[in-house]
């Protein structure tokens, strides 16, 4: 049995206002995201992020077209 995975102080979340679907965040975190039918984004597990999905989350707000995807929590500044 391995060590536990560290979490980190951050989550995600998704401003549905600003969302337009189809994007890359649920690629990158296809562990804890899914897209509904049209592409859309849905949180499955909002967090707390393991240590190592904490990269990925935070380019997946970089690269979200319409600052609609957003890492929460202390670690979640870049
Ligand atoms: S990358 Fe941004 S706009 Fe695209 S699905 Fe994710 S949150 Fe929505």
């Amino acid at each position: 049995m391995g060590a536990p995975e560290r979490e980190v102080a951050a989550g995600i979340a998704v401003d549905w206002t600003r969302c337009r679907g189809r994007g890359i965040c649920h690629e990158l975190l296809a562990a804890r995201m899914s897209a509904d039918p049209w592409g859309f984004a849905i949180i499955d597990d909002a967090g707390p992020l393991r240590a190592d999905e904490l990269d990925d989350a935070r380019q997946a707000q970089r690269q979200c077209p319409l600052a609609a995807f957003i890492v929460t929590g202390s670690a979640g500044w870049l």
